[in-house]
């Protein structure tokens, strides 16, 4: 289960980031269906709920909307469950908000194919994925949030569900591999678009 910096596990929703952000789901919509801790069922049939709400919290989600959108920054309200079993406290998010990052995971997904496989530069793929307007030194050389995100997919820390890469991979390597693994899970409805844009809207769905 993935957990984010308090410590609190994340859980996606089915709602997308779109939906959730014009149409906030309520206490009752969002609320897991069981602990992903404990399992125990948060309505059970004819008992007391379980899962009980335990506020909301304004998250940040970067990048652009769609490929062919600019980056930008929005925020979403993600709600919070404790579980009267085990304690364990829940964070729901929308589908395709990541525990640990501030970018989508179709931002990422769409960095990935950007560099990996379209073979773009780090600047040219911080210009379309980064709503960051000011550039840190890193940006001379590169981008080293895409270094990270490439090295974390190598170390099987982010899209973990992409073909292992070998040893001996190059970080851009380890990028094209992971970002055909989410161009090849997009819907087949984007069949005819290009691979880097199947891969942000493969890299939306994961969870
Ligand atoms: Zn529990």
């Amino acid at each position: 289960m993935p957990r984010n910096r308090s410590g609190c596990s994340v859980l996606q929703s089915a709602i997308d980031i779109k939906r959730w952000q014009q149409q906030p789901p309520t206490v009752v919509e969002a609320r897991p269906a069981r602990c992903p801790a404990c399992g125990t069922a948060s309505c059970p049939l004819g008992g007391a709920i379980r899962l009980q709400g335990h506020g909301k919290r304004e998250r940040q989600v970067w990048g652009p909307s769609g490929p062919n959108h600019a980056p930008e920054v929005i925020s979403i309200i993600a709600r919070r469950y404790r579980c009267l079993s085990c304690s364990a406290v829940l964070l729901v998010v929308p589908r395709g908000v990541l525990g640990r990052r501030v970018y989508s995971a179709a931002a990422i997904g769409f960095a990935l194919a950007l560099w990996g496989l379209a073979l773009a530069t780090a600047a040219e793929v911080r210009r379309r994925v980064s709503p960051a307007k000011i550039l840190g030194d890193s940006a001379v050389t590169g981008w080293a949030t895409l270094r990270r995100w490439a090295r974390d997919v190598a170390q099987r820390g982010l899209f973990a569900d992409a073909p292992d890469p070998g040893p001996s991979a190059s970080l851009r390597q380890s990028a094209a591999t992971a970002a055909a693994r989410l161009a090849a899970s997009a819907d087949p409805t984007t069949r005819a678009l290009p691979l880097e844009q199947r891969a942000f809207f493969g890299a939306a769905h994961v969870t």
